[in-house]
């Protein structure tokens, strides 16, 4: 069981940011969350990881009722477009912080480290601090962050925004290599339809609050739903 999103609503103010969305994400599958700027990408990406709670409706993660529960409770890995890397921290050290506030055995720890390393090809670069590092290894770091604790869900905003497009294009390819290797449950915000294309098991296309399509990338592609998903998916160049 992965994440289920029943009938959720949230507000600002009296704009309404999601507007009753409704989707479930397969245990182990990777889905983009795809959509123009302001479509509520991101504030669905919140509620699910519960920094933000909805005005209504309901979020299910691997098939508990977690609409309430904290942040902590929820056993979410992140990744942010602006990477937020502890400066001071070197790379095995960041990677390792989770470990730490939970108190894993220093042994385990140690190994653990060495095999997220490993696992984000940073091997030979567990010593430098962030500001060694380029804008993609830097998001790989996060990357093995987040992963380190064995979250159940891996909650992805935009993490290669930043960086230009050939690290893009890499990081997509080795993301999807990785995930088939891990197979936590994703969810991706991007609002680059080739990379949501390239990347996903599923596409949950939102425009201004709603979901306007969901499906793998070829039924998006062959038949989309609307005349937006139509002109927002255009033609893959
Ligand atoms: P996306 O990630 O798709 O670009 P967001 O979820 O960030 O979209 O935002 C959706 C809409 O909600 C935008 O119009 C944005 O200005 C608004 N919004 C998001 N967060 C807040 C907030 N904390 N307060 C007020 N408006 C917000
Ligand atoms: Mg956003």
């Amino acid at each position: 069981m992965g994440i289920v999103v029943e009938n959720v609503s949230k507000r600002f103010g009296s704009f309404i940011a999601v507007n009753q969305v409704s989707l479930e994400v397969k245990s182990g599958s990777l889905v983009a969350l795809l959509g123009p700027s302001g479509s509520g990408k991101s504030t669905l990406l919140r509620l699910i990881a519960g920094l933000e709670s909805p005005d209504e409706g309901k979020i299910l993660l691997t098939g508990k009722d977690a609409t309430y529960q904290s942040v902590q409770d929820r056993n979410i890995g992140f990744v942010f477009q602006h990477y937020a890397l502890f400066k001071h921290m070197t790379v095995r050290q960041n990677i390792s912080f989770g470990l730490d506030i939970r108190k894993v055995p220093k042994a385990r720890r140690k190994d653990r480290v060495e095999e997220l390393l490993e696992l984000v090809q940073l091997q030979g670069l567990g010593d430098r601090y962030p500001s060694q590092l380029s804008g993609g290894q830097r998001q790989r770091v996060a990357l093995a962050r987040a992963l380190a604790v064995q979250p159940q869900v891996l909650l992805l905003d935009e993490p290669f925004g930043a960086l230009d497009a050939k690290v893009r294009k890499d990081l997509r390819a080795w993301l999807r290599r990785l995930h088939d290797e891990v197979h936590v449950t994703t969810v991706f915000v991007t609002h680059d339809q080739e990379e949501a294309m390239e990347v996903s098991d599923e596409i949950v296309v939102m425009n201004q609050g709603k979901v306007e399509q969901v499906g793998t990338p070829a039924d998006i592609y062959d038949n989309p739903a609307s005349a937006f998903v139509m002109s927002f998916i255009g033609p893959v160049n």
